[in-house]
């Protein structure tokens, strides 16, 4: 066994509860009678519309694009008619512009073809990348494409998968990397002949044996010389898998403040992105499908269920068959970094990683109080900052005096928060800082 990695400085433990769905097998929900499709996605500009109302649409079909500015463009979950283009209820907005398509039950399932894409080049890749509208399906959404292509005066020589999935409950990648280990590996390897590297190294929390194992095979029997791919067990610790905190972890390599990866010669990417990514270009198949952990104790059904982008949750609730009575509050993403949603009529998008169904027993509601200066969130934050100080200059109305103790290098983990013994709304002060902050 390898030694174990981890980032040097924060860093917190918070319970994994990840039993209820780690042992349950991908399952395939049925496809809803209507699919939300959010026209803004990804980090950007959000897409126009491709289609007109009443138009027929087959399963991959484009419905959208960005035609100026940063974006990729949105494909059609599933065959059926455009019902409307109007808005739908959003995660974190109250609502989006978006598509509705009424999914017609009856069409012919799209048969794959097989793509042989070791004669392609690097630049014909990244086309299909981009063409396939594949953005960071396990972080904020960032065209992966972009990512893909970075300045030239970075020079790229290690891509780093992150399949550390260290928030808790969600356990999506954990069943990809275990039961789809050589798209994931294959992924990279495409990943890598667009970047121009040789060496590959795949970061696994080390509460995942079995993934770890079934990655490390595929990876020692795909891996040659020109084409150096390997599994990196980590440490489990909160926040494992941000990109700064990874890169640290497994190359040793520190991030400067307000700088990419890149400056240090590193791309990330996701496991299920590097799958997506071999999805796009070995079947031509578009990001519009994506797997989501369902868990906590408000659900009838745990799952890890594969939907169609655009799936409602309250789509998802039925199929699962209900909540609970003890059902308080539900998160969409993790219990560190998601959003409460208390519409169920929200669908699910290329990000949405889990929904959970949260009880009494599993949140947190004491009223916060007066910061006693403890200093557990300064040891508690993996990048160094002053949360307490950004929570008290927010509270005294200095928002925008916060940028000193490094507010906009606040990549909002939750870390700070978690520990706080004071249960002072960290997270919430430092996105209110930023927003004031950004005007003035
Ligand atoms: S939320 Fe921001 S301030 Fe708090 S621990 Fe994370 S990076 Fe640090
Ligand atoms: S952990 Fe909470 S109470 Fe302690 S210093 Fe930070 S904000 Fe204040």
């Amino acid at each position: 066994m390898k030694s174990l990695l981890t980032f040097p400085k924060g860093g917190v433990h918070p319970p994994e509860k990840k039993d209820q769905t780690a042992s349950l097998p991908i399952e395939r929900m049925p496809v809803p009678d209507e699919l939300e499709i959010i026209l803004g996605q990804h980090i950007g500009a959000p897409c126009t519309v491709t289609v007109n109302k009443r138009d027929e649409v087959t399963e991959g079909a484009q419905i959208g694009e960005v035609k100026r500015g940063l974006g990729v463009p949105l494909h059609a979950p599933a065959a059926g008619k455009i019902k409307a283009i109007g808005t739908s209820a959003h995660p974190m907005r109250v609502s989006a512009p978006s598509v509705t398509i009424a999914v017609d039950h009856e069409a012919a399932a799209v048969e794959p073809h097989k793509q042989d894409w070791t004669s392609m080049s690097g630049k014909d890749l990244l086309t299909k990348v981009h063409e396939a509208g594949i953005i960071g399906i396990g972080g904020a959404g960032f065209p992966t494409h972009v990512k893909l292509n970075p300045p030239a005066d970075n020079k790229i020589d290690l891509l780093l998968l992150n399949g550390a999935e260290c928030e808790p409950y969600i356990t999506a990648d954990h069943r990809q990397m275990l039961e789809h280990a050589e798209s994931v590996v294959e992924g990279a390897a495409i990943i890598m002949r667009i970047l121009g590297v040789k060496q590959c190294r795949i970061g696994i929390e080390q509460n995942k044996p079995d993934a770890i194992a079934a990655m490390d095979k595929v990876a020692s029997s795909f891996s040659s010389a020109e084409c150096d791919i390997a599994v990196q067990p980590l440490e489990v610790k909160y926040p494992q898998g941000s990109e700064k905190q990874l890169i640290q972890a497994i190359s040793g390599r520190k991030v400067p403040a307000m700088a990419l990866p890149s400056a240090v010669g590193v791309v990330v990417q996701n496991v299920s992105t590097a799958s997506a990514i071999f999805d796009a270009v070995v079947y031509e198949k578009p990001l519009y499908e994506k797997v989501v952990t369902i868990s906590g104790g408000g659900i009838n059904k745990p799952a890890n269920l594969l939907v169609k982008v655009g799936t409602r949750v309250e789509d998802i609730v039925e199929y699962l068959g209900g909540v609970k009575p003890g059902l308080k509050k539900i998160i969409m993403g993790g219990p560190m970094m998601g959003f409460a949603i208390s519409d169920l009529s929200v669908p699910v998008t290329k990000t949405t990683s889990s929904v959970l169904f949260l009880t009494e027993d599993e949140i947190d509601s004491t009223p916060h109080s007066q910061c006693i200066r403890c200093g557990w969130c300064l040891d508690a934050c993996p990048m160094g900052l002053e949360p307490k100080e950004i929570g008290i200059y927010v509270e005294a109305n200095r928002a925008e005096d916060t940028e000193p103790f490094g507010v906009f290098e606040c990549f909002e983990c939750g870390s700070c928060a978690y520990i706080c013994p004071a249960k002072r709304p960290l997270v919430q002060f430092v996105r209110l800082a930023k927003m004031k902050a950004k005007r003035q």
